[in-house]
């Protein structure tokens, strides 16, 4: 068994295709209900759940699935790219907001005490 080893693998939803080790597949697979993701795209479902917490995992993945169904029926030159770009332009702008949003925030998050928020972890940075 050679754990070095690497396999081709498609993601399920842009159909970008990675070189990785069969044990981090089986990890992301896990994580993503059996699905292989590619890095963008698992960053992108990861945030959706973290921008809505009512939203399940398998949720998000069916609505990121619809986002890059979209994309690809409707433009036609290099989807991939495009969808790329705009992944990268939601994290970016969603990250922005979290920042600017946990610097005054931290009433808002007092109220909430719903423990049905599962297993999506919040990192709170301690620096102010
Ligand atoms: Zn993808």
């Amino acid at each position: 068994m050679n754990t070095n080893e690497v396999e081709m693998v498609e993601c399920e939803f842009c159909g970008m295709s990675e070189e990785c080790t069969p044990t981090y597949i089986s990890g992301i697979k896990e994580f993503f209900c059996g699905k292989w993701v590619c890095g963008l795209c698992s960053e992108a479902v990861k945030e959706l759940v973290k921008r809505t917490p009512a939203l399940t995992m398998e949720e998000a993945m069916e609505s990121h699935m619809a986002l890059c169904r979209k994309f690809n029926s409707t433009t036609r030159l290099n989807p991939k790219l495009s969808l790329a770009s705009t992944m990268k332009d939601i994290a970016r702008k969603s990250s922005e907001r979290r920042t600017s949003k946990d610097s005054h925030g931290s009433q808002i998050s007092r109220t909430v005490s719903c423990g049905a928020v599962s297993d999506v972890k919040f990192k709170r940075s301690p620096i102010q």
